[in-house]
Formats: C-alpha cells, structure tokens, sequence
C-alpha cells in the first residue's frame, strides 16, 4: 500500500496527515498528528508567527504520523498546502528566519496600498493578477520585511537573502535548502505574478518594490519541486504536490470544472468557484485567483470571502450568551416558523465581498416586543446563507459559468438548519462529503499526481455525500432576500453616518 504525507499549514494549527492510496485511486486518511501555533500581535492591525515555530511544529507533527503510520518506506511522496499570503526572509546561508513572519491578516501596510490606489494603479494591478489593491496580499508584506531587516535588501539583491509564502519556506526547509520555489496558487496570491503566464512581472516587482531576485521560482501544484532531505525521515521522499489552502480544498472537493463552486464555512467564509482554463476580470470585486495548475490542467477561479460566518455563531455564545455552545442553536432557529422580520448583519470586522466596507459594523434590524433570543440565533444562521447569496449573485455579475451545485465543507456544515437556508436562499443543491478534511485530501491529491501514482485529478469518493435540496418558492426567497438588503444597507449607511 502507497502513502502520502500531507502537511496541513493553518493560522491556528500545524498538521499531518497519511493517506492511504487504494487500488482504484481514493484516498483514505491513516494516521494524523496536530500542533497548535502561537500568534503574536504586536500592535493594533499587526499578525505574526514565528517561521522557525512553524517549521519545527510542521517536522514535529511530519514525524508522528511517520511512525503512526508504519515508518517512511510506506511513504512515496509529500503534498503542502498552507495559510496563504503570509510571508517569511529568511537568511539563506543559515537557514534561519530574520524577522518573524507577517501573517495573511496583518494590515501593517495599508497606508501603502492605499497611496498606490491613490496614485491609480489599481485598474493595471488588477487587470494583471486578478488581486484588488489591500495590504492581505505579500507584496507589500515581502518589501515591508526587507525595509525593517537592516542591509536585507541589498543582500536580496545578492541572492543571500530569500523571500516566499508559506510553503516556500517549508519546501526550503525540507529540501534543505537545495529548492527555493513556490507553486502558482501560492504565487498568484503575492500581487506580483501575471496570472496569465503564472511568472513574475519586472513592472510589479518594481510598483512594490520586491526585488525579484530574492523570490522563488514558479512551479506547478504536481510535480517534483525538491525532496526531503534524507536526514529528516530516514529516506529522502519527493515533495510532488503544493497548493494554498482554500486551492487545495478545491481540488480536494473535485470541483474541477467550470461552475463548480466550493465553500468553507469555518470562522469566516472562502467561496472558490471554478471558472474554467481562462480567467474572469471581475468587476464586482471578487477576487480574480488561480484554483490549480496541474497534470497539464490550468484552472481559474474567482474567490470571495465572508469575514464572519462561525464567528457570528460565537458572538451568540461569548457576547449575549443566547446559547452555550454553538450546536444549540440549530434546534433555537427552529423552533421558530420564521424569521419574524429580524435580520443579522454581521459585520464585526467590516463587510468583505462584494461590499468590501472595512466600517460597517454589526446591524440588527425589524426588531419587534415579539423578539426573543431565538429570532437573534436564527438570523445569524441565516445570514450565512444571504452572505453567500449575495457572493453567488457577485459571481453571476461576473459572468461566471452557472453553478449547479455548492460543495460545503467547514465546522458550520455540522448545522443542518443553516445548510437547508444556504439550499434554499441560493436555490441551489448543497453538498457536504463524508469526509471533511478537504484542503490535506487536496495536497495528497496533488502530490500522487506529482508523483505519477495517479492520472488526473479526478475524486474517487466511496461515501455519498450529505445533500441539501432547495424547496423555497420564490416569492418567499425574494422576500427574505428584500428583508436582508435592507439590513445591508442600513449597516452601509450607519458605518457612512457615523464615519
Ligand atoms: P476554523 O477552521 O476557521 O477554525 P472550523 O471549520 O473548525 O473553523 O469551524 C469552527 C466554527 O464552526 C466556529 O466558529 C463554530 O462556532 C462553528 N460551528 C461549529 N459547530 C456548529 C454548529 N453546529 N452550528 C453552527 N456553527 C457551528
């Protein structure tokens, strides 16, 4: 029996996980080890992780399941899939970090991103890599860490200095620092790589002032990048698959054709919808990404995210402590036969696509004397659903091949309220697959085919699925929909009024 070793990156945990791989090409979990990781805040907006932690965690838990699963000759190669945008330099002679890693959420610098939207170059740094202009992407992190390293840029100019993502820097370190490359999902997530050709771009490099010297070289998400130093697992094995997180999640759900969607509704949202071997310019400020270059395969995508989707269910538990944990509130939305009129927006941190309002805030409206906690719980369920509509309708805009299901995956999908509401608000079946680890089933996926042990992509799933059906007529989707936009606006209208 063939294994593969993913590893899991996350903002809060480093993981492992063995699959195995049967006879007819489906993957099965065996063996999983899990760290939690420390973040450090160092001022109001700032996010960080020690890369060196990181590494040391991912090794640690690459270790254990090694040897749950049996010792590394079972093993045949390595997949990475990773918390996307964060960026690391790292010293390249010792291997060793030389600032702590800014992590996807730092807003360190958006008085640069807001100067170079001033100046105009948004429409060009747009049209170039699909990506709006906001301090969540590398670029601007990758320039702030060479300018706060004194004498780092001119040793990137040298080459003795080394930027990249996530997985660039385990890769480097896997490897030994014989590999310095990141794959192009992780690349189309820095503001600097064309997302047509999935290379860097000399006008970019320069606009953020990221000398190109000092970045990884480009590669597929399946094929043989480097291996493992012998040293680390007792026998060298290819690292043969990469992809960023919600990438990999994509190819772990199969959506591998044009109008298949995925959503992870975890702490926030991630909508990744596949829209085929051609990028859409979108102008309803989705994100224009790349979902996989694999196998000879080049897959686009345009992403949306919704800033809080299990964070609303949190609120309820930890603010007004409606309920105490957060599967209660499935049986409190229905216990009621609707909404009553009341409406949840919440935006706690700001509203993310296709809004992008980073002054909203949380709006509760059509509050009567008849509402009680339960009309609370039950529109925050429902507003997964109408965040995720208004996302749907973002990529409709867009023109978007149609979708015809949602693939879901994500601690929210454990609330079958919440999913039949997405069902019923979107009109569209949803889908929950048995197994829910779908970002490392992606990075495994991804490497067997790396490693020539599969053809193609495609799932070979061997338990169904847990399907949502639509069954709301339309005049009482509309309706609920007229209800939720009012809430919107009023929440816009708050945020301009008190700004
Ligand atoms: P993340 O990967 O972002 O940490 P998870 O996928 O583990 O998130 O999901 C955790 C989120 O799911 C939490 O915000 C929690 O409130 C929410 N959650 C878990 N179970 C339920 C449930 N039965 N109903 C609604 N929300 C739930």
């Amino acid at each position: 029996m063939t294994l593969l070793l993913a590893i899991d990156q996350g903002t809060t945990s480093s993981r492992a996980i063995a699959f195995e791989l049967d006879e007819a090409g489906a993957l099965h979990p065996v063996a999983v080890s899990q760290i939690e990781l420390a973040q450090h805040f160092p001022a109001s907006g700032w996010v960080e992780h020690d890369a060196a932690e990181i590494w040391t965690a991912t090794l640690q838990t690459c270790r254990e399941v090694v040897r749950k699963a049996g010792g590394v000759g079972r093993f045949a190669a390595i997949g990475i899939t990773n918390q996307r945008e964060t960026s690391v330099l790292w010293d390249a002679a010792t291997g060793e970090p030389l600032h702590r890693a800014i992590v996807w959420q730092d807003r360190r610098t958006a008085d640069v991103t807001a100067r170079l939207a001033a100046e105009g170059h948004e429409a060009m740094v747009q049209t170039a890599t699909g990506l709006i202009l906001d301090p969540y992407f590398s670029a601007t992190k990758f320039a702030w860490l060479l300018d706060a390293v004194p004498g780092a840029r001119e040793r990137a100019e040298r080459g003795e200095v080394k930027l990249g993502t996530i997985e660039s820097w385990l890769i480097w370190k896997l490897t030994g620092g014989q590999s310095h490359v990141t794959d192009a999902t992780n690349a189309s997530r820095t503001s600097l790589m064309d997302l047509k050709t999935m290379q860097w771009r000399d006008d970019l490099c320069a606009l953020f002032n990221v000398p190109s010297a000092a970045l990884p070289k480009i590669v597929g998400c399946a094929e043989v990048s480097g291996h493992s130093d012998p040293a680390l697992f007792g026998r060298a094995l290819p690292i043969a698959g990469s992809a960023g997180d919600q990438q990999a999640a994509l190819v772990g759900h199969g959506a591998l054709n044009p109008g298949d969607a995925k959503i992870t509704y975890g702490t926030g949202a991630f909508l990744v919808a596949n829209v085929g071997a051609e990028p859409v310019a979108s102008t309803s400020r989705l994100l224009g990404t790349l979902g996989y270059s694999a196998g000879g395969q080049t897959a686009y995508a345009l992403e949306g995210s919704i800033f809080s989707a299990g964070s609303a269910i949190q609120w309820l538990r930890d603010g007004p402590k409606l309920i105490s944990e957060s599967r209660q509130s499935e049986a409190m939305a229905q216990s009621l036969p609707d909404n009553g009129g009341v409406y949840l927006v919440p935006a706690f941190t700001g509203l993310g696509a296709p809004w992008w309002n980073p002054d909203a805030r949380g709006t509760i409206t059509g509050l009567t004397r008849d509402s009680g906690p339960a009309h609370f719980v039950r529109a925050a369920l429902e507003s997964l659903a109408y965040q995720t509509r208004d996302l749907l309708d973002a990529l409709a805009a867009d023109g978007a091949p149609p979708l015809q299901t949602l693939k879901v995956d994500g601690g929210v999908t454990a609330n079958a309220f919440a999913m039949q509401f997405v069902a019923d608000i979107c009109g569209l079946p949803v889908e929950r697959p048995a197994f829910q680890e779908m970002t490392a089933l992606g990075a495994a996926r991804l490497a067997a085919l790396g490693a020539g042990l599969i053809p193609d992509l495609s799932p070979h799933v061997t338990e169904s699925p847990a399907v949502w059906t639509p069954r709301m007529d339309q005049s009482q989707r509309e309706s609920l929909l007229g209800g939720w936009r009012g809430a919107v606006r009023a929440a816009i209208i708050a945020a301009q009024q008190s700004g």
